[in-house]
């Protein structure tokens, strides 16, 4: 069903829960845990159609959306208006920000903007009974009672439908400034980051990519690598703000310091913005890298900075050791703990679950997260122990019955 506004998805919810049946809840369709894929039995629910920006305050920076806008229609939209909404993310064209709100998003801006539940001010949820919660704040301090929007957030549509959002902008940065910095380790780059959150007030994205995956992704795009030598890591850092000289000058005088301590082997900065551009494909071009690796796992996992680089030497080995012949991909953003792995091919399935249980255990030792920032869905519900206390999976669903007791939103996601 394609409802067009919140009355109908609450007529929808009142029939299904009345009937008992089960709703899967889609968004742009982008989300990588499998929440949203219909599983037997379900009603669709599809929120593609409440797709307008109703309300843009230029004045104090807030917008009311409907969930089914998509990230890049509220980008192209605020833009001359001079303000921008701060989340970033590879599937920009496609997801829509219920879906962003549904799962937490991330991506690139995290290390200075937050994930998304940073630039919610308010939502309106469709509860499973069809009961419709407006809570569509647009203040920034409200501190009346604890703040609900949080419930949803992250929640996966399994607590209630998001149908509006109410979200805080920033004001759009007149330019970037871009570097691809070349590292010989692991702890190298993990120096880098520090200095550069200690020098660069302007740093918002910190990626780093292992020489496996920046090898293969460039050649994936065809585009000539940007460096003639290999090296052990990438960094792709950008900078925005309003001062574009005065951006670059400071990047380049860190990247001199950084270069004269050798924690740098080498850098580029680019001269142009398809320059730019290239480097920024070659950080994005996992789903180029997936069709030769089918049947494949994609790993979004946190893990604490002081062990990431030995986690991915660990797994490296064990991966190559285990499941020879295969590829595996290390790549995430760095400043925010945030490692992806994508291996593969796995055509056997009991293969494919035990590099799972491989990884996610490895990630649950050192205290990391099975989900960084993808979620649950029902791909990894069977390791979500890993990452939450048996206290923690209680609550979540004594949740879930309060506010769905006939279990019909994403039955069967995250918890049973
Ligand atoms: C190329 C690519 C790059 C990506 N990069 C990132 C990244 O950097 N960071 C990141 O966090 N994610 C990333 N993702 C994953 C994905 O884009 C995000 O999870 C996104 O937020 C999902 O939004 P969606 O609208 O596509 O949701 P969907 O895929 O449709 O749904 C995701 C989940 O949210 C629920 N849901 C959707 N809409 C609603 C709603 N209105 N109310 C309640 N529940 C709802 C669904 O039931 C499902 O459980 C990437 C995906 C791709 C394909």
């Amino acid at each position: 069903l394609l409802p067009h506004t919140t009355a109908e998805v609450s007529r929808i919810l009142q029939a299904c829960h009345q009937a008992g049946l089960p709703v899967a809840i889609q968004g742009g369709l982008t989300g990588l845990a499998g929440g949203a894929n219909p599983r037997g039995g379900e009603l669709v629910l599809s929120l593609a159609r409440l797709s307008s920006i109703e309300e843009i305050d230029s004045l104090g920076g807030t917008v009311v959306v409907q969930a089914g806008v998509t990230l890049q229609q509220l980008q192209d939209r605020l833009s001359p208006l001079g303000w921008q909404f701060p989340l970033d993310l590879g599937a920009r064209a496609s997801c829509h920000l219920g879906g962003n709100a549904a799962t937490n998003a991330g991506g690139t801006r995290v290390l200075r903007f937050g994930m998304m539940r940073e630039s919610i001010l308010g939502l309106e949820v469709v509860l499973a009974a069809g009961t419709i919660l407006t809570m569509l704040n647009q203040v920034i301090k409200n501190n009346a009672g604890p703040n609900l929007n949080h419930l949803f957030i992250g929640a996966e549509g399994t607590l209630g439908v998001i149908t509006r959002l109410s979200l805080k902008l920033v004001p759009l940065p007149q330019s970037s400034c871009t570097c691809l910095c070349a590292l010989p380790s692991f702890q190298a780059a993990a120096t880098l980051l520090r200095e550069a959150r200690r020098h660069l007030p302007a740093l918002t994205t910190f990626e780093v990519m292992w020489d496996g995956y920046f090898t293969r992704a460039a050649e994936s795009l065809s585009l000539r690598r940007p460096f003639a030598e290999h090296h052990a890591l990438y960094a792709l850092v950008e900078l925005l703000g309003m001062d574009e000289a005065g951006m670059r000058s400071e990047l380049e005088g860190f990247l001199g310091k950084m270069m004269d301590a050798g924690i740098l082997q080498d850098a580029l900065i680019p001269d142009s913005l398809s320059q730019a551009k290239h480097l920024w494909e070659i950080r994005e071009a996992a789903s180029e890298l997936m069709p030769g690796m089918r049947p494949f796992i994609a790993f979004d996992v946190s893990v604490p900075l002081s062990d990431m680089g030995t986690l991915v030497e660990q797994l490296t080995a064990l991966l190559e050791c285990n499941h020879a012949g295969k590829q595996h991909h290390f790549f995430g953003h760095l400043g925010d703990g945030n490692l992806h792995l994508l291996t593969g091919p796995y055509p056997d399935a009991r293969q494919m679950d035990e590099v799972k249980r491989l990884v996610y255990e490895a990630v649950g030792r050192v205290g990391g997260s099975i989900s960084a920032e993808t979620g649950i869905g029902s791909a990894k519900k069977p390791y979500l122990y890993l990452s939450r206390s048996p206290a923690e999976i209680e609550l979540m669903r004594t949740l879930k019955l309060t506010l769905d007791p006939k279990g019909i939103l994403n039955r069967g996601r995250i918890v049973d």
